[in-house]
């Protein structure tokens, strides 16, 4: 059984390619081969509806938060800040274990950078305020999210689909940081996520889909879902001289402990 740490099932792609939608997705896997989800936001729209999807489901839980990418759409700082306290205010009720995701993309720099620190910035506060976990986006902006990160000592999470260098991740680890691994650790090209991931202990990691996004070798390019986690763990399993199942069951023991979630 999978424990899925990154997900966007809101997303539109799940219903243009899944007979069903992604309610009958979702009904098959938690059935089968997943035994919990993080649907995470990008947006407090999205975090909106990953609240809705997260309430029909026993095991899947929600990452409210607001990207860098959607950092300039959500009106003023302080409107963003309330409305996302809002969902905060009912975290059990909402299912809600981590705020994000929320970081820094210096590859679509499609937001100010200005703008990108500042809502890292408030979120990271309000995370701290609310005593949970984020979920760190971090692309291309490594040591950015580096040092926002150790300016709140107080505040842990997790780098998603990490993609920083083996220091980095050292240094993270010992700051009580977790990382995940996404489908791009099975890349042919991705020699060097693999070379990280060897050095990642295997109690400090997760393993993503980040779904719809990331679908892993031989799907690449596809529409990802939850039930091609077994090619992730099954790269890693090598990649640790550990078998796949392996990997699936110290991933979802470390996520369920890090989120507080009970399997
Ligand atoms: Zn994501």
């Amino acid at each position: 059984m999978y424990f899925d740490s990154h997900a966007h099932y809101y997303d539109s792609r799940f219903c243009d390619e899944f007979e069903g939608g992604a309610n009958a997705l979702l009904n098959k896997l938690f059935a089968k081969k997943i035994c919990a989800i993080i649907n995470v936001g990008d947006s407090i729209k999205a975090s909106k509806k990953c609240i809705a999807q997260a309430s029909a489901y026993k095991n899947m839980y929600v990452a409210a938060g607001i990207h860098p990418s959607c950092a300039g759409k959500e009106g003023t700082l302080d409107e963003a800040r309330i409305a996302l306290c809002d969902l905060l205010d009912d975290a059990e009720k909402n299912k809600i274990v981590a705020l994000g995701e929320i970081g820094f993309d210096y590859h679509y720099d499609d937001t100010d950078r200005e703008t990108q620190k500042a809502f890292f910035e408030m979120q990271m506060r309000v995370a701290e305020m609310y005593g949970l976990p984020v979920v760190i986006h971090d692309r291309e902006a490594h040591g950015d999210c580096f040092d926002m990160v150790c300016e709140y000592p107080n505040v842990r999470g997790v780098f998603h689909s990490y993609s920083g260098s083996a220091e980095m991740a050292a240094e993270l680890i010992k700051r009580g940081w977790m990382i995940s691994f996404s489908g791009v650790v099975t890349f042919k090209n991705a020699e060097r996520v693999r070379a990280v991931a060897k050095s990642v202990p295997l109690d400090k990691m997760f393993i993503e889909t980040d779904c719809p996004y990331l679908a892993p070798h031989p799907h690449r390019g596809e529409c990802n879902h939850s039930g091609l986690l077994e090619f992730t763990a099954a790269t890693l399993g090598e990649v640790h001289g550990v078998t796949g199942e392996e990997i699936a069951r110290i991933t979802a023991e470390n996520a369920a402990g890090f989120f507080g979630i009970k399997l």
